[in-house]
């Protein structure tokens, strides 16, 4: 086990706002995952497991514990009938997996191409895109129940995955540290109709290939036109969840002119129409910036602290309720000291 000391959260965070984490801990193996929560236990320090940072916000005062790394990689495959069940471990480069399944042709999360973050993270908030999450392949997550102090492994069903929800960010939030992941894969193409966008850009571009290899390449060029690559650019993708609604509220929605989507998860609002309708397209607020192209993303061009951040998000969603009566709830997960 790698033990680091003060390291700035903002260095492990794509949103780039944090001050410094007392420890760091960084698991090689199943056993160091029990021996860094026993270290943490010992010093009655609190804890936070991390992966890649890019659904995670630091606060300035720092984090007064201990977070554990997932550093174990590997995927192992096995093919059972006519499916492919990949055992992936939870320190695994996500994109990586994805890649590694377009090139043997397995379909079922082709479209999650290109979401930054590592695989262990994957099930926590059921991570979607382009009319996949994984919630629709994901067999099972093997774990350490930190209240037990046992391995364990948690089966889709007991796992409750709804948009971007699963046990593991709700009931059980930080309970389990995921160690790998099993997924259920099999060789062919995604049924159409596909995503808007992607049936949009098939039209625009006479495309051909709808095998997973050719979806990869569609939903990685529309993300490199929108989303900002969080190398270059700070931010943690979409800053606020879309608005999910009942029949009946989506009905009065469409009613006053605003755009739901009806799609096999429920109907929803998109968040970012809402934001740029309030007139946020483009702006710099308090040093962070309203994405142009996806409204949703906020870009840390120069905030000096989280208190900007904070700012920037209170006048987004006072406005957006204001004008539409609906609150947009935060999509990135905070590290937070526990209150003394
Ligand atoms: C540019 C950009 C685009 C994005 N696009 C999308 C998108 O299209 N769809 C989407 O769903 N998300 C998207 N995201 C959000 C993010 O990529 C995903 O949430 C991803 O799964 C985060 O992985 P991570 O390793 O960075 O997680 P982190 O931010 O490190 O952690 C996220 C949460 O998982 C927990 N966690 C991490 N590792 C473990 C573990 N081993 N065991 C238990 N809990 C753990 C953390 O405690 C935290 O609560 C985007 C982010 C960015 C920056």
């Amino acid at each position: 086990m790698r033990v680091n000391e003060n390291i700035l959260i903002s260095s492990l965070t794509t949103m780039r706002l944090g001050g410094p984490a007392r420890y760091v801990l960084e698991v090689e193996t199943p056993e160091e995952v029990s021996d860094a929560y026993g270290f943490a236990e010992q010093f009655n320090l609190p804890t936070f497991p991390l992966g890649y940072g890019a659904n995670t916000i630091g606060h300035d005062e720092g984090f007064e514990g201990v977070i554990i790394i997932n550093r174990m990689g590997g995927i192992t495959e096995e093919k059972i009938g006519d499916e492919t069940v990949l055992k992936i471990m939870g320190g695994e480069y996500w994109d990586n997996v994805v890649e590694y399944a377009c090139n043997k042709n397995l379909t079922g999360i082709e479209a999650l191409s290109k979401i930054p973050g590592l695989t262990g993270s994957a099930p926590i908030q059921n991570i979607g895109a382009y009319g996949q999450e994984i919630a629709d392949t994901l067999e099972s997550v093997y774990v350490y129940d930190t209240v037990t102090k046992t391995f364990k492994t948690l089966k889709n069903e007991e796992l409750k995955f709804s948009y971007r929800k699963s046990i593991l960010n709700t009931t059980e939030k930080n309970r389990y540290f995921v160690i790998s992941i099993t997924l259920k894969l099999h060789e062919g193409e995604m049924a159409r109709p596909f995503y808007n966008s992607v049936e949009k850009f098939i039209e625009e571009n006479h495309w051909v290939d709808f095998s997973p290899k050719g979806i990869r390449e569609i939903v990685s060029r529309i993300r490199a036109d929108k989303l900002p690559d969080p190398i270059e650019k700070a931010s943690s993708g979409s800053f606020f969840k879309n608005v999910y609604l009942d029949k009946t509220s989506a009905e009065a929605a469409e009613e006053k002119g605003i755009p739901v989507y009806h799609g096999k998860d429920g109907d929803k609002i998109n968040s970012g129409w809402l934001i740029g309708q309030c007139g946020f397209s483009g702006k710099l607020l308090h040093g962070m910036r309203v994405n142009e192209k996806a409204n949703l993303v906020l870009i840390n061009e120069s905030a000096t602290g989280y208190d900007d951040l904070a700012k920037a998000r209170s006048e987004i969603v006072g406005k957006v309720y204001d004008k539409f009566g609906f609150w947009l709830e935060q999509e990135p997960v905070e590290i937070i000291n526990p209150k003394k």
